[in-house]
C-alpha cells in the first residue's frame, strides 16, 4: 500500500500503460502503472531493511543518479512519510557530510554507480553515523501486483533542499507534501503541464527547478519524462531533432516542454553552430513553437541577448521567464502568450501565491500604482511572499526562519523576505491574455538585496541591470557587475568580463576592448553612475550546475 496522498492519486490515476520516464540514451522506458508498483515496492523494502526506522518525519539522504531510480527512491521516502534529502554526487565529499550531518539523516542510500563516493563520505568526518542501504537492499524487485492507497496516516514527511549558497551556507529547507503539492498545483495552473506533454529532463535533481518544475509537477499531469544526464549539447540537439530528421527515428516523440537554466541556453545556442546542416534544420524544427510547446528559463537571470538568439533560432519561440527559489518553489512567471514574455520582466505573481514589494528605503509596501517615487524614480522594493507554496522553516535553524520572516499587519499570516529586489512596471500590451493570475504591473528583479544591488554616492544600481546591458554589447561573452568599497562613493561599479571573439581583437588599433571601450559602449546605454568604473578581463567566471555565480567569492578571487 501507499498513503493516499495526493502525488500518489495522481500516479495512480493516470493511464497505467502510458510512459512515465524514459532514459534517454539507452532507450530504456517505464510505464505509470510499474511506478506506482515500483514505489510501493521500494517503500515496503525500504521499511523492512531498515526494521521500520524510515518512517515518519526522518530525514533519509540519498545519493542515485539522475533516471528512474532517482524517482522510485524520491517517491518510496515520501510515501514512507520520511523525509528525502537528494544529495548530489558531484559535490565534494566534505559538502556532502555537511548536508548529511545538518540534515540528521538517519541513513544514506547509495546506487552502485556512487558506492565509491558513498564510502568515500562516510569514512570520517560525520559527527551523525547514518546507515549505509545498497541499492539491491531497496530498489530492486517488484513484488506487489496491486496496489492499495489508503488514508495518510501520517502528514509529515516531504522533501529537504539545501539552498545554493550563493549568499551564505547552504540552509535545509524542508518543504512538507502539502507545500510540495501547492508548488505543482499553481504550476499545473499557470503553465498547462498536461498527460501530452513530452519533458527533456537534464537538469540536477538537489535543486527545486528539477525536482519541482521538472519532475514532481510533470508526474502530476501524467505526463512523460525523459532523462539526459549530465548535460550535453550535442545529445539534447540530436534528441529534439530525432523526430524531424528525413529519416525520422519513429520510436522519439517530440520533445514539448523543456525548462532550463540560462547557461544551458547558451551553450545549446553555442553548439549549434557546429551540427551537421541536416541536424541544424531539424532542431530549428524541432524548437519552434508549433513543436517546442513550452520553452522555459529560470534560477538566473536570462540575458536579453540569448533569449533573442532562441527566438531567432527557433524560428519565434519566446522564452518564458520565471522566478522562483528553494523556499518558495516558483513565485514570478511570464504567461503562457508570447506578448507575456517581456524582455527582462519574470511577469506576475502565479496561482495561490501572494506577492507585495516593500520599499527598500522606506519600508512601506509599494502598493499598485504607487511604483514612482516623489522624483518619478522608479522605487525598489524587497520582494515579500505568502501563501500556500511557501516553506516553513530552515532545519534546525530557528534564528534565520525567524529573520527572514515577517508579520503582515492585516494578520492574515507571515510574509518570506526573498532578500530580492525588483521595480514593478505597467507593460502595454501585456497581462491581457486569458490566464486571470497575469495581469497588472509586471515584476523586473534588480537583484540580491545583498550582493546586487550596489549604492554609489547615493544612488541604487541595480547589477543585474548593468550585466543585461553590457551582454547587449557584442565584445562581452559573459559579465558579472559587483559593488567594491569606495572611498568617495561608498560603493562603486566593477564589472568581471569574458570577452567574446569578437572583443578580444574589438578594441582600439586591433588590441583587446578595455574599459575605456567599454565606457564609450556604455554611455550611450546607461545613465553615467551605472557604468562599471572598474573592469576586469577573465577567461571564465565560475558558476554552479545551476549558472548562478557566488559574487562574493569572485569578488574575493579577483580583488583579494
Ligand atoms: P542561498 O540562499 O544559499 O544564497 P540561492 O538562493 O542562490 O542560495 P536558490 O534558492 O537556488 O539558491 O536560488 C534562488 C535565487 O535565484 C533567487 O533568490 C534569485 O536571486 C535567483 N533567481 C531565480 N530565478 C531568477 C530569475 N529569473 N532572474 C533573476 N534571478 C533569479
Amino acid at each position: 500500500t501507499l498513503p493516499k496522498i495526493p502525488i500518489f492519486e495522481a500516479v495512480a490515476s493516470h493511464d497505467p500503460n502510458s510512459t512515465a520516464i524514459i532514459h534517454s540514451l539507452s532507450g530504456r522506458s517505464f510505464t505509470y502503472g510499474e511506478l506506482l508498483n515500483d514505489i510501493a515496492a521500494a517503500k515496503d523494502k525500504l521499511a523492512r531493511n531498515t526494521n521500520g526506522k524510515a518512517t515518519e518525519g526522518e530525514r533519509i539522504a540519498f545519493l542515485v543518479e539522475n533516471g528512474y531510480d532517482y524517482v522510485v527512491t524520491l517517491l518510496a521516502i515520501l510515501g514512507s512519510h520520511a523525509v528525502a534529502v537528494p544529495l548530489s554526487p558531484t559535490f565534494p565529499a566534505h559538502e556532502l557530510r555537511y548536508i548529511i550531518d545538518q540534515s540528521q539523516s538517519l541513513m544514506l542510500l547509495s546506487s552502485d554507480k556512487f558506492q565509491d563516493k558513498a564510502d568515500e563520505v562516510l569514512k570520517e568526518g560525520l559527527e551523525t553515523k547514518p546507515i549505509n542501504y545498497k541499492p539491491d537492499k531497496i530498489l530492486v524487485g517488484n513484488t506487489i501486483e496491486t496496489v492499495t492507497l489508503e488514508n495518510p496516516t501520517s502528514d509529515k514527511g516531504g522533501l529537504m533542499l539545501y539552498t545554493s549558497g550563493t549568499t551564505s551556507r547552504p540552509k535545509g529547507v524542508l518543504l512538507p507534501q502539502t507545500v510540495l503539492t501547492a508548488q505543482s498545483s499553481s504550476l499545473l495552473k499557470a503553465w498547462d503541464y498536461s498527460s501530452t506533454d513530452h519533458l527533456l529532463h537534464v537538469l540536477p535533481l538537489h535543486h527545486i527547478h528539477g525536482t519541482v518544475n521538472a519532475l514532481l509537477t510533470p508526474l502530476f499531469a501524467g505526463a512523460t519524462i525523459e532523462f539526459i544526464f549530465p548535460f550535453n549539447a550535442q545529445e539534447v540537439w540530436e534528441r529534439l531533432a530525432a523526430p524531424f530528421l528525413p529519416a525520422a527515428d519513429k520510436s522519439k516523440r517530440k520533445i514539448t516542454f523543456l525548462t532550463v537554466v540560462p547557461t544551458i541556453y547558451n551553450r545549446l545556442l553555442q553548439s549549434h553552430k557546429s551540427l551537421s546542416a541536416e541536424l541544424q534544420e531539424a532542431t530549428r524544427t524541432a524548437i519552434s513553437p508549433g513543436n517546442l510547446r513550452l520553452n522555459i528559463s529560470g534560477s538566473a537571470a536570462l540575458p536579453t541577448p540569448t533569449k533573442a538568439a532562441w527566438t531567432e533560432l527557433s524560428k519565434g519561440n519566446v522564452l518564458l521567464e520565471r522566478y522562483g527559489m528553494t523556499e518558495v518553489g516558483m513565485a514570478l512567471s511570464c504567461g503562457l502568450e508570447f506578448a507575456d514574455r517581456v524582455d527582462g520582466s519574470v511577469g506576475w505573481p502565479l496561482p495561490s501565491v501572494e506577492a507585495r514589494l516593500v520599499d527598500t528605503e522606506t519600508n512601506e509596501v509599494i502598493g499598485v500604482g504607487e511604483e514612482l517615487d516623489r522624483d518619478g524614480k522608479e522605487r525598489h522594493g524587497e520582494i515579500q511572499l505568502r501563501g500556500p507554496t511557501i516553506f516553513h522553516e530552515y532545519w534546525m535553524n530557528p534564528g534565520a526562519t525567524a529573520s527572514e520572516f515577517v508579520e503582515g499587519e492585516d494578520g492574515e499570516g507571515k510574509w518570506f523576505k526573498t532578500g530580492d529586489v525588483a521595480v514593478r512596471r505597467e507593460v502595454e500590451g501585456a497581462g491581457k491574455s486569458s490566464q486571470e493570475w497575469a495581469r497588472g504591473p509586471m515584476y523586473f528583479i534588480q537583484g540580491r538585496k545583498s550582493a546586487d544591488i550596489i549604492k554609489t554616492g547615493g544612488e541604487k544600481v541595480s547589477a543585474l541591470e548593468v550585466e543585461r546591458e553590457m551582454l547587449s554589447l557584442s565584445q562581452v561573452a559573459e559579465c558579472a557587475v559587483v559593488g567594491l568599497p569606495s572611498d568617495a562613493w561608498g560603493q562603486k561599479v566593477a564589472a568581471v568580463v569574458v570577452l567574446s571573439e569578437e572583443g578580444k581583437t574589438g578594441g582600439r588599433g586591433g588590441k583587446a576592448w578595455g574599459p575605456m571601450d567599454m565606457r564609450r559602449a556604455l554611455k550611450e546605454q546607461i545613465a553615467n553612475y551605472k557604468i562599471p568604473q572598474e573592469m576586469k578581463v577573465v577567461e571564465s567566471i565560475p558558476r554552479n550546475a545551476m549558472g548562478k555565480i557566488n559574487k562574493k567569492l569572485l569578488v574575493k578571487d579577483i580583488w583579494g
